[in-house]
């Protein structure tokens, strides 16, 4: 072993020293910051919101105030608004708890009123809840314009528990069963909700049942820029409880109806996807059929009190409806509107090429 090579102690290696750890230093600051760099980017990526349904915001928006400062207050909601608004769920497991609340108005009388002539409706007596009539008069309006049809009925609207009493009844002893699919048990129709509708069509003096085939599957296919919806489909039959119903529409409001139809998602289906985006979680967000995109959250009822604090985004329109369940669904309006995409506009090309086919085949009738 030779002799290590002592070194030498002068001024010049001490400043020589000084500037390699000073260097050193340096490095490590770099490689150290530049790594952090590298990992927020990569938290930034992990953080974006998964592809969801179909239609997908490009840049999403978190729900908790970061870089859209967005302000949430609470606003207290009493316990008694689950079981209200357009989008509660009433089925054989979940009770309506409204009535004739001083919301209802006779069709017949609206119709009138504001000259709405292009469909009937059986009698003064068939009434519906103020948001349903106005929908249904759009939509009924839109309906004709489209396809020159006038000859749909409405037979019935909002019942009340004691009328679906005496309709139950009847179907058992007609049908000498304990239990009917068709007519529900008093105070879980949903007729009782003020928010839906059986149709049927009327042609010189005869009532036909409403099939909605032909051109008057219109409807079913666009209700939903109305705020309707086919609520008792032939392939839902095993949640919702209730057999195929073509002529029975449900008022549930805009966007929800659109998200429904797109997804193939029946009420009882939509109410428990809505679970799935609870308040302080992305929400689940969404562009409807012209663009405009949409927040929608979750906020369970507060068990313990007679109301439950609901957050809600301050100085932005929303809408806070009850569920008929467990809680409330915080629409949002966030007032933007969502840029097409390659993807949508290529969609939208093969779209009007199919529709330019289906006029070859004469067949007018369009989803959109
Ligand atoms: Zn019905």
């Amino acid at each position: 072993m030779g002799a290590t090579k002592k070194p030498p102690v002068g001024k010049a290696y001490i400043i020589k020293r000084t500037i390699d750890i000073i260097l050193a230093i340096a490095l490590a600051a770099g490689v150290f910051f530049g790594l952090k760099h590298l990992f927020s980017d990569r938290d930034k990526i992990s953080n974006e919101r998964p592809e969801a349904v179909l239609s997908v915001v490009e840049d999403s928006v978190p729900t908790v105030s970061s870089g859209d400062q967005t302000i949430y207050t609470s606003e207290e909601v009493s316990n008694n608004q689950v079981y209200k608004g357009s989008l509660i769920l009433v089925s054989n497991e979940h009770e309506c708890k409204l009535g004739d609340d001083g919301e209802l108005v006779s069709i017949l009388a609206k119709k009138s009123e504001e000259d709405v002539s292009c469909y009937s409706v059986k009698d003064g007596d068939v009434s519906v809840r103020k948001e349903t009539m106005t929908n249904l008069n759009a939509m009924m309006t839109a309906f004709y314009a489209e396809t020159d049809i006038d000859d749909v009925q409405v037979i019935s609207g909002y019942r009340s528990k004691e009328r679906q009493q005496e309709l139950y009844e009847a179907e058992l002893e007609e049908n000498n069963s304990d239990s009917s699919d068709l007519v529900s048990k008093p105070g879980y129709s949903e007729h009782q909700t003020g928010y839906a509708i059986d149709i049927n069509i009327t042609r010189d003096g005869e009532n036909i049942d409403f099939d909605g085939s032909g051109d008057y599957s219109w409807l079913a296919k666009n209700g939903y820029k109305y705020g309707f919806v086919q609520r008792y489909e032939k392939d839902k039959a095993d949640i919702t409880g209730i057999d195929n119903e073509p002529w029975h529409f449900r008022y549930v409001g805009t966007p929800h109806a659109y998200y429904m139809r797109k997804n193939k998602l029946c009420l009882e289906e939509y109410i428990d996807e809505i679970r799935n985006y609870p308040y302080g979680g992305l929400p689940l967000e969404f562009a409807d059929s012209n663009g405009e995109i949409y927040q929608i959250y979750f906020v369970e009822m507060d068990k313990e009190g007679e109301s439950t604090m609901v957050p809600v985004p301050e100085g932005e329109d929303y809408t806070i409806l009850g569920n008929n369940v467990d809680g409330f669904i915080v629409t949002v309006d966030t007032g933007k509107k969502q840029e097409k995409t390659k993807e949508s506009k290529a969609e939208e090309s093969s779209k009007s090429e199919k529709k330019k086919d289906s006029k070859k085949s004469e067949d007018a009738s369009s989803e959109e």
